[in-house]
């Protein structure tokens, strides 16, 4: 979706919607990369991020619905879903809901995070006197704090890519 587009979109949302939301002054809305979420409303910084993974011009319009009633109600309760049925109900196309389940393409949204999820980077710290090791989702930056958990050993870590990363030897 280009910036122009994006741009007419927020523009017929802001005005569509003035009557029933309150818009804060100073609003910005950006475009993230997220894959775990479609929208995320930062409300002590006046911030909206959309994903850029949204394809059409009313789930945009939604989304962009869904994030702007979280400056009024933080969570997804009562008040949250009275906000969507006016909304919904005001003949315009509007189908803003709790939850991202709707959106067109949401199962491509998925599989793109599954993907982004295979292809993280992984770090294995084992230790050098037993060869106790562990696989993590991070890197440990303070490893030289810790030692091994079974004989106090020095530890050693390096990144880990499944069926590539030699692994000497595993305990359980
Ligand atoms: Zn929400
Ligand atoms: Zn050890």
């Amino acid at each position: 979706m280009n910036e122009e587009i994006k741009l007419k979109l927020i523009n017929e949302v802001t005005s569509e919607l003035k009557n029933i939301l309150k818009i804060p002054e100073g609003l910005s809305i950006s475009e993230c990369n997220a894959t775990s979420y479609v929208g995320r409303c930062y409300i002590k910084e006046n911030k909206i991020a959309i994903s850029r993974f949204i394809k059409t011009d009313q789930d945009y319009k939604d989304v962009l619905a869904h994030e702007l009633i979280h400056f009024m109600c933080p969570n997804h309760g009562k008040d949250f879903k009275e906000y969507c049925r006016k909304i919904n109900s005001l003949g315009l196309g509007y189908n803003v809901r709790t939850n991202a389940r709707q959106i067109s393409n949401i199962d491509e949204i998925r599989d793109i995070r599954k993907e982004k999820g295979s292809n993280r980077k992984s770090y294995i710290v084992w230790c050098v006197k037993c060869g106790w090791c562990e696989i993590y989702k991070q890197k440990n930056h303070k490893l030289r704090n810790y030692r091994c958990p079974k004989c106090f050993g020095k530890l050693r870590q390096k990144q880990y890519i499944k069926g590539k990363t030699e692994i000497y030897r595993v305990l359980n």
